[in-house]
């Protein structure tokens, strides 16, 4: 079955009880046991439930895993990740990491005695130069966040497993409908379904994806113990969210695709951060490893005064934090996604005042430039 016919077939669909095509909310804490020699799969919601199960299956079957897990939130399925690891453990992980991410590791896990080393993931020498003798966990997002940087996911997995070390990869930017990193190698992927999965910006949610069934089973005590599990409506909202993934990213690609050569010619504009844009450095590794430059992209303008007076008068976006929606999302990541990351180290990633990350919706295309061309004029 190709990707686009498995989202709306891969979560078995069907109801087996009822016909119904659309999956039942099962609203339930606790379930009945009917046998008491013999208990039913499910007993109670945090272990497991019917709705989440048909989530967790379909983001397994897609990301072309063995095991899927549904959290309360993206940040909820990377730190549960992070816990699986224990006091005395090193872990390699990118600097342009999602600033929740860079706070769970400096300012929470490091209290646990779990040792982070930041590097610049795009350049594989820096990352093979980091393994130590404890290394258990190397830690990537490409493209990264918001510069768009891209790492060698078949390279860096190859140089992870040489070391016995598992590879853990965040792909919220792409979805699986653009990159598989188990595909490619990696062991765990992670995912803020907030963001393409759902879609619509209307709820939080994470996910989890292994390649192995152990690796799955010590995630799954994790969720078990932790609890940060994603509630039956969430989990409804986002199945419903995957059933469209494909025409959404289509459509978002493309004009994100339009809109990056735009304000590439734009004399206002330094520069444009887009993976896909023929100037990118990390083009080629990106194109072969995900099928497209997907729906977000950066840029810098010329000056900090222009950068406020676009962000204060764009029109028909939403000037806000997070991406992934059905509608244009312009973000400033110094006050926002990468405003917890100290200013020196910002500046040493190339995050500065006068960068802006566009998250690129449904809008027509020539509404969107338009709205652009207005602003960035004034
Ligand atoms: C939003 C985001 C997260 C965090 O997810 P939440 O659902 O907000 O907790 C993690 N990684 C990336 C790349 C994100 O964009």
């Amino acid at each position: 079955m190709n990707f686009g016919t498995r989202l709306l077939h891969g979560s078995g669909d069907i109801d087996k009880n009822t016909g119904a095509l659309s999956t039942p909310i099962y609203q339930t804490s606790t379930f009945h046991q009917f046998d008491i020699d013999n208990f039913g799969k499910y007993d109670y919601s945090r272990s497991g439930n019917p709705t989440r199960d048909a989530l967790e299956n379909l983001i397994a079957e897609l990301e072309s895993g063995q095991r899927g897990l549904a959290f309360s939130s993206g940040m909820a399925a990377i730190s549960s990740v992070l816990s699986i690891f224990s006091a005395g453990d090193h872990i390699i992980i990118c600097g342009d990491v999602y600033g929740g991410t860079y706070r769970a590791s400096t300012q929470l896990f490091s209290r646990f005695n779990i040792e982070f080393t930041f590097v610049d993931a795009s350049n594989i020498e820096e990352i093979k130069n980091a393994f130590k003798e404890n290394t258990k966990g190397l830690y990537l997002e490409t493209p990264s966040n918001p510069l768009l940087k891209v790492t060698d996911l078949r390279a860096a997995s190859k140089l992870a497993k040489e070391h016995g070390t598992i590879t853990i990869v965040d792909n919220t930017f792409m979805s699986p409908y653009l990159q598989r990193p188990l595909e490619l190698g990696a062991d765990i992927v992670v995912h803020s379904a907030t963001k393409f999965l759902g879609g619509h910006s209307d709820v939080i949610a994470g996910l989890v994806v292994t390649k192995t069934k152990e690796l799955g089973d010590r995630v799954y005590q994790i969720q078990n113990t932790f609890g940060a599990i994603l509630g039956p409506q969430d989990c409804w909202l986002i199945i419903r969210g995957i059933k469209t993934l494909k025409v959404r990213m289509d459509a978002a690609q493309n004009n994100a695709d339009k809109l990056a050569n735009w304000l590439d010619k734009r004399k206002e504009v330094e520069k444009v951060y887009y993976p896909a844009l023929k100037s990118h450095e990390g083009r080629e590794v990106h194109l072969s490893q995900a099928d497209g430059g997907g729906a977000v992209l950066s840029f810098k303008f010329n000056s900090l005064k222009r950068t406020k007076i676009f962000l204060n008068n764009v029109k028909n976006v939403a000037v806000a934090v997070s991406l992934g929606g059905v509608e244009t999302i312009v973000s400033y990541p110094v006050k926002m996604s990468h405003a917890s990351i100290p200013k020196k180290e910002r500046d040493k990633l190339g995050v500065t005042d006068t960068l802006i990350r566009v998250s690129v919706g449904l809008e027509d295309i020539k509404d969107l430039i338009d709205s652009f061309k207005e602003a960035i004029e004034l």
